[in-house]
């Protein structure tokens, strides 16, 4: 990340002496948290949040419960996300919570004890105008349900905007079960309006058919795409000819092993969606999926990231060294769906207003096409500005993210 940073100051012409005034966090809280067990005993659990960076805004970012946390790798993911709520371009710094904890093995009441202590520990540091933390690996909407009354309790008022990722009912995004998909589904139909003459007829493949991968497919199909390869763990289905994703988005047996859609051919591999024959090419399973092995077999021109981190810098430079490819649009820009969503909750929530799925549908789209756009007009700029170099999507939107975190250190007289 350290290295992101410089290569991104380098990029942007800023001086190299705001690297540490960017990469270090600006706080870090470690706490700890006892709860009774069911057995009568109590058990103290170590738990943290990193405020990294808050010259754009109040800190935001999700909260993991995982036995692997670290305090180091948390302070790495809210680095993370201080860069990709400045390119969202939302009024957010950056920030990321963690409980060292295997949630599997509480029960349900542990579990709650566990979110309310947490947010005991935390309370003087965090709220609606000061650090806003949502779901993340292993945390959902009944843990935020839990996180924001034990918040409202001892602040002794109901403040819906303490924590976004909430049940509906609660104040929560109607549309945030398919934010992150939409947005990378209305980021796709961008991009392919700019590199390939438009979404229509393209075929897209969609290696990891989860949360991201389902709705993305079914929202581009919606926009004229047509989607011809799905995977997930289990395998791979390919119908040249189009799946509907409609069907296999609403299908429980297709989201839990895609080879149970009714038609097309399957496959044990779960790598097919790399290599068919497509336009657009959506890896939204995991990271380091795409490696330069695959390179030479993968035929898409446009690869937009659902997932987090699926390509190897290495397998991003020899794609962009192919004469035909146009681009990879990075994750940091494509998956901000979720966060921008996030971002229309808290708003809502802080004017007691309710917004319906379509105005929050509608407000994400533009914010997301005018983000794309200003990557775009980034991306020309920085690739004018050091032609000795191959400036990727990438790099543009890192560069970007940093030179808006360094004009704000500078606006506030910081540096
Ligand atoms: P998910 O668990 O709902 O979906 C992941 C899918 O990938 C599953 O269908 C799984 O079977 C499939 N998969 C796993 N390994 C595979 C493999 N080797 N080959 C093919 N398919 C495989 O998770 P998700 O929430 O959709 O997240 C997917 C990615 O998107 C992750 O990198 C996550 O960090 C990132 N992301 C998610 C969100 C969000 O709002 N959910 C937001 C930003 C980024």
């Amino acid at each position: 990340m350290s290295q992101v940073l410089r290569e991104s100051i380098s990029i942007a012409g800023l001086p190299t002496e705001i690297h540490d005034m960017i990469f270090k966090p600006e706080r870090i809280i470690s706490v700890k948290i006892p709860v009774r067990m069911d057995n009568g005993k109590i058990a103290v659990f170590e738990g943290y949040r990193v405020q990294h960076n808050s010259v754009l805004g109040p800190y935001k970012g999700g909260i993991r419960f995982h036995p692997e946390v670290t305090l180091e790798t948390d302070m790495a993911l809210a680095f993370g996300m201080t860069l990709k709520n400045s390119l969202a371009n939302i009024p957010y710094g950056g920030g990321k919570g963690a409980v060292k904890v295997d949630p599997f093995k509480l029960s349900e009441r542990e579990l709650e004890e566990l979110s309310r202590g947490y947010v005991r520990a935390l309370f003087p540091f965090i709220g609606p105008d000061k650090d806003i933390p949502a779901p993340d690996v292993n945390t959902n909407p009944r843990i935020m349900a839990w996180m924001v009354d034990e918040y409202s309790k001892l602040a002794g008022k109901n403040v819906p905007a303490s924590f976004t990722g909430k049940p509906p009912e609660l104040g929560g995004n109607p549309a945030r079960i398919y934010s992150t998909g939409f947005g990378v589904a209305v980021i796709a139909k961008a991009a392919a309006e700019v590199f390939a003459g438009g979404i229509e007829g393209k075929r897209v493949a969609v290696h990891g058919f989860g949360n991201v991968g389902s709705y993305a497919a079914l929202w581009l199909s919606k926009f004229g795409a047509k989607v011809v390869a799905i995977s997930n763990i289990f395998g791979s289905v390919y119908d040249p000819d189009g799946i509907d994703a409609e069907l296999a988005a609403e299908n429980p047996e297709v989201l839990k092993d895609v080879r149970a859609y009714p038609k097309g051919q399957k496959f044990n591999d779960t790598d097919v969606p790399l290599y068919v024959d497509a336009d657009i090419l959506v890896p939204a399973s995991l990271e380091n999926v795409i490696t330069p092995e695959k390179v030479p077999r993968i035929k898409a021109k446009l690869i937009v990231e659902g997932a987090n981190g699926p390509t190897v810098p290495e397998a991003e430079r020899q794609l962009y060294m192919r004469k035909d490819f146009y681009a990879v649009v990075p994750d940091i820009l494509a998956n901000s769906g979720g966060v921008i969503g996030s971002y229309l909750e808290w708003v809502q929530n802080l004017n007691w207003y309710k917004m319906s799925e379509e105005e929050v549908r509608s407000k994400l789209e533009s914010i997301m096409l005018n983000n794309y756009k200003i990557v775009m007009d980034a991306w020309k700029r920085f690739r004018e500005k050091n032609p000795e170099k191959m400036v990727t999507m990438r790099d543009a939107s890192f560069a970007l993210a940093v030179e808006r975190i360094y004009e704000a250190m500078k606006l506030r007289g910081l540096i």
